[in-house]
């Protein structure tokens, strides 16, 4: 049996909105509690050098999550490594149950749980997943050393994942399903320079081609959008970047969301549609999705929880 833990304002979420929103939840004198869920610190810990945060001309994305956690704490959040499986937003207070099997009622929540991973969904790519198959460079693409790898999309991360994927592969091939990139110029203009990648426009990944035993990819076969022809590229690695779906399945039945999962709040605040809850980060952002848009979000989250808050009483 868990314990039951209440708390004025419960943060679901370890990114940029979360952490942020427990610095002035906590600055509140609100007591925070905020659970970290299955990705400590975020996306960001998923990546390299951050170029765009404030004051950091270079940052490692993993090291800034650790100081905005670290930041949290000195405020005063207590932060709970926990997984929240249920959000009960019916009754009052809220009622949240973690994986531990503890229990936490909130008089407010404020919800970071931010952006999973898309996949492109065929059963080739689930059955080389964790073989061959990742959506994470920084955390595979030691794996590749001295191989040739693939990488799929033509955003930011794609790109990102590319030029990552260089230090350690002999050669990247970027397959993307248009002859334009969504990715900043900046990002472009180093894709384009670097002699290892060689970008393969039009294409999709019909298949990824591999051994049973051990369980490995060796190719993957590529269709022509335009034309239908296919072709094999050796490959014995498959980086999947087509950008992230956002984490709502909590409150999918419970809260307004629209385009697709995205929370809905009321516009210029961080107000859901269920009074005391509130949203920030890329749960609700299809638009700008950056660090300092969420952890801008966390702010006003916390800041919108404590006047609703003091409504109240
Ligand atoms: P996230 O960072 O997505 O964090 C969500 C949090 O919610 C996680 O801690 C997770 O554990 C938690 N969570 C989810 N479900 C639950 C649950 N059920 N219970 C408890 N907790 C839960 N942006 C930039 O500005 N600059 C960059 O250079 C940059 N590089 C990027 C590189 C990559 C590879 C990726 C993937 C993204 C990058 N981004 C970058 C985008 C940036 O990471 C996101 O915009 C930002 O992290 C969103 O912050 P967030 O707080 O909304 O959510
Ligand atoms: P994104 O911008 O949504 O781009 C996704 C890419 O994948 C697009 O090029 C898209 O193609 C392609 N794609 C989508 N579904 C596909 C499918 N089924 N098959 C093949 N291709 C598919 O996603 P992202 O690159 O992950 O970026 C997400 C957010 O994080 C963005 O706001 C981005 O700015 C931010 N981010 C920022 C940085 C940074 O600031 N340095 C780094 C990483 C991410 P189309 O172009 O044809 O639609």
């Amino acid at each position: 049996m868990g314990e039951t833990r209440h708390t004025k304002v419960l943060i679901i979420g370890s990114g940029p909105a979360g952490y942020t929103a427990g610095v002035y939840a906590s600055r509140a004198m609100l007591s925070p509690i905020l659970v970290q869920g299955i990705e400590p610190g975020g996306q960001l810990t998923t990546t390299t050098e951050v170029e765009n945060w404030p004051g950091d001309t270079e940052v490692q994305g993993p090291d800034l999550m650790v100081r905005m956690e670290a930041h949290a704490r000195a405020m005063g959040t207590e932060i709970i490594g926990d997984i929240i499986s249920s959000l009960d937003l019916d009754q009052r207070p809220f009622v949240a149950k973690g994986d531990s099997g503890n229990t936490y009622t909130a008089d407010a929540v404020i919800l970071a749980t931010g952006a999973r991973a898309k996949w492109l969904g065929m059963p080739s790519e689930e059955k080389f997943k964790g073989f061959g198959v990742s959506a994470c460079a920084t955390c595979d693409g030691f794996f590749y050393r001295g191989q040739e790898i693939v990488v799929v999309g033509g955003g930011n991360t794609a790109v990102e994942e590319a030029l990552f994927l260089t230090n350690f592969a002999s050669k990247v091939t970027l397959i993307h399903r248009r002859d334009e990139l969504r990715a900043e110029k900046i990002l472009q203009d180093r894709l384009f320079k670097n002699p290892k990648i060689e970008p393969l426009w039009f294409h999709e990944i019909d298949e990824v081609l591999g051994t049973e035993s051990p369980l490995g990819v060796e190719s993957v076969r590529v269709r022509n959008v335009k034309t239908g022809k296919t072709q094999e590229i050796p490959a014995k690695g498959v980086f999947v970047a087509i950008g992230h779906a956002p984490a709502s399945e909590l409150v999918k039945d419970s809260l307004e969301t629209h385009m697709g999962g995205y929370v809905k709040v009321e516009a210029g605040t961080t107000r859901t549609s269920v009074p005391g809850v509130f949203a920030a980060g890329d749960l609700t952002d299809h638009i700008y999705r950056q660090a300092v848009t969420s952890a801008g979000m966390g702010c006003m989250a916390a800041l919108d929880a404590e006047r609703w808050l003091a409504e109240q009483d």
